[in-house]
């Protein structure tokens, strides 16, 4: 039965069919991922199953706002029922590989192993107005960004949905900390990973479940145009972040693949249709770059494209990684840059570069893990 089920709800992704003999056939050929399930398919999922919808309820309460890892801990669900559940069901497993906090404690990042194995980066940051965590959307990147670290091994694959979710409940339960943003600007495209993002909001969002604010969520984007006009229709009240990182095509051709592929106007034109909908103020990053894009001409150029808009900017040094030769751009520069455009009258913020003593930039924890397994081998690194 729980095959038609499996057909009906949950696709198996692609990786799963492909890779399916290494997991074993029992894990990813009979069970579902029940984490990925929305609240309407659990409901659904169990009714097939012969069992009341307050058993669903009850199952997806324990899941997305106590998040336990196991049936057993589920202690209002009988063991007849666990035993049901687990063999129909599986939970997604995000294991933390490794923990490194700042000096300053306001950072901890954190890998995790995926069920297959694979390895990803999340972050925690702890505000005095509350706690963000940053999660990764994809296993590696096919973007390019020539400064970022996360795309140096191109895509491997997309996560699921539960994958999405695990990251933020797995921080919850090993930091004992409530998390109130969430910013999905780690590893990955997200809007590259469209379906699972939105389904990921729906369910972080949903009052059955950990019932987050849709406001303390940012979606952080190269800008893939198409994507950014779907997203206003889905009439979500998220914060749209733009990875613009220069003021004019052939610069961020420069710094950005994918600016082959959309014009900054484009983008722009995006945005606005986005704001139309959702009412909802953009944020543009410009990772600040020694004299790639970091002069007052450039700032000029950047505050009359967003002059009049209602938007922000965030300036972010660049963080430099190993493999390029990228440096961050000198503190009076940074300084002049945002003055420039705060002339224009444009917010802007420069992010504090929280962590840097651990690798914040996107990617390179993992990056350096990547390394290291290679060379030394898995357990040699654990931190913990
Ligand atoms: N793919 C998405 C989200 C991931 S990166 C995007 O492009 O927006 C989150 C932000 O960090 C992006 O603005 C990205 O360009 C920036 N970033 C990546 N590597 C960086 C580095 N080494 N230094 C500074 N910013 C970086």
């Amino acid at each position: 039965m729980i095959n038609s089920l499996a057909k009906g709800i949950y696709k198996v992704p692609e990786y799963m069919n492909k890779n399916i003999l290494a997991f074993g056939k029992e894990l990813f050929m009979e069970r579902i991922d029940i984490k990925s399930l929305n609240y309407e398919e659990l409901m659904k999922a169990m009714e097939q199953l012969g069992e009341k919808s307050f058993r669903g309820k009850q199952i997806y309460q324990w899941l997305h706002q106590k998040s336990v890892e196991s049936f057993e801990e589920m202690t209002n669900i009988s063991k007849a029922l666990q035993e049901k559940m687990k063999e129909n069901f599986y939970i997604a497993k995000t294991e933390m590989v490794d923990k490194l906090t700042s000096k300053d404690g306001s950072t901890t990042k954190f890998l995790f192993a995926l069920e297959d194995g694979k390895v990803i980066e999340s972050v925690l940051m702890k505000y005095k107005h509350g706690n963000s965590v940053c999660i990764s959307s994809q296993v590696g990147c096919r973007m390019g960004c020539n400064f970022c670290a996360s795309t140096l091994g191109g895509l491997e694959r997309n996560l699921t949905v539960s994958e999405m979710l695990g990251q933020i409940y797995a921080i919850m339960n090993i930091s004992g900390e409530r998390v109130s943003n969430v910013v999905v600007m780690g590893t990955g495209e997200p809007f590259d990973n469209y379906e699972n993002l939105v389904k990921f909001i729906k369910m972080l969002t949903d009052e059955q479940g950990y019932n987050l604010s849709q406001r303390n969520i940012t979606v952080s984007t190269c800008g893939i145009v198409e994507k950014i006009h779907q997203l206003a229709q889905e009439k979500l009240q998220i914060t749209l972040a733009i990875s613009l990182h220069a003021p004019n095509d052939a610069a961020r051709k420069k710094l950005m693949p994918i600016a082959n592929k959309y014009t900054i106007k484009e983008i722009l034109e995006a945005c606005d249709t986005y704001y139309k909908a959702t009412g909802r103020r953009i944020s543009f990053e410009y990772s600040l770059v020694k004299n790639e894009n970091d002069s007052r001409e450039y700032a000029i150029q950047l505050a009359g494209l967003l002059r009049g808009k209602n938007c922000h900017v965030n300036l972010i040094p660049v963080n430099p990684i190993k493999e390029r030769n990228y440096k961050d751009s000198d503190l009076a520069y940074i300084q002049e840059f945002k003055l420039t455009l705060e002339k224009f009258g444009i917010n802007v913020t420069i992010r504090r570069e929280m962590g840097r003593d651990i690798d914040a930039a996107c990617g390179q924890l993992r990056k350096s893990y990547m390394d290291k397994k290679g060379e030394k081998g898995h357990e040699d690194i654990f931190h913990n």
